[in-house]
């Protein structure tokens, strides 16, 4: 099975749109005639246009780090599918664990906006993973086998192509602590045989699996040749334009 690997950049709550453009400028000579991996970059939502402006015909894509369940209506502060696409965005974070921690985002709640973002074209890099008790408890597995389920809820197999999943251990985000990669890859598995039993083997085959927490240039060519190991999700390391391209051309 060929999963062409998607290497995405969550910039977080940093860059204004003047230091968005700066990085556009800096990392695209690196990436130039980049083809084995997708690459997406997910700046907060004032420097999406600015971005998407500066990647124009690059091949580099834009996605957003959030959005809204509904389409449009009485949500203050909120960001519609509808707005994403409006401006050219392709991509979609959703369900990261600071949402989880600190909005209150559920697998229910991650599961309708899903569903939002299936239905507008989107493509939703879906997250998912254990914190630390848990894993220490070793109820891992238990932990994504409900978190896969909770936010696939009633997909059907025939929207389910465009989804991607981001596998982030709670416990190695901007901790410095990266997974081992068989620790990513023995979670990637579980992920990937429980979309089999939901969605079906060719769903499950042609899945994306991301893997998340503390990738850097050092760690990332290790993670990536790990069969089930799909690409990486980057914060802090995505920050700069020479250490994101060189996750890059791990
Ligand atoms: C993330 O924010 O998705 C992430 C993985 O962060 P970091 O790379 O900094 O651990």
């Amino acid at each position: 099975m060929s999963r062409k690997p998607l290497i995405a950049a969550n910039w977080k709550m940093y860059k204004t749109p003047a230091q968005a453009q700066d990085f556009v400028k800096n990392f695209l000579p690196l990436v130039a005639r980049h083809d084995r991996d997708e690459i997406v970059l997910c700046p907060s939502f004032t420097s999406i246009s600015v971005v998407i402006a500066g990647v124009t015909g690059s091949g580099v894509g834009v996605g957003a780090q959030n959005m809204y369940s509904a389409e449009e209506g009485a949500y203050t502060g909120e960001t519609s599918p509808l707005m994403l696409r409006a401006i050219g965005a392709t991509h979609v974070i959703l369900g990261h664990s600071e949402r989880r921690q600190y909005f209150g985002e559920t697998d229910e709640t991650i599961n309708k906006k899903l569903h939002t973002a299936l239905r507008h074209e989107l493509v939703p890099i879906v997250c998912v993973g254990e914190v630390l008790a848990e894993r220490e408890s070793g109820k891992t597995e238990e932990v994504l086998l409900r978190q896969t389920r909770g936010v696939l809820a009633g997909i059907a197999a025939e929207q389910a192509a465009p989804i991607v999943i981001a596998y982030e251990p709670v416990w190695a985000i901007g901790t410095g602590k990266t997974a081992t990669p068989q620790i990513a890859s023995e979670a990637h598995k579980v992920i990937r045989d429980e979309v089999g039993r939901l969605l079906g083997s060719q769903i499950a085959g042609n899945l994306r699996i991301l893997y998340g927490g503390s990738v850097k240039p050092e760690n990332a060519a290790a993670l990536m040749r790990e069969d089930e190991i799909d690409g990486a999700l980057v914060g802090g390391a995505s920050l700069d334009p020479h250490s994101f391209a060189k996750i890059v051309n791990y």
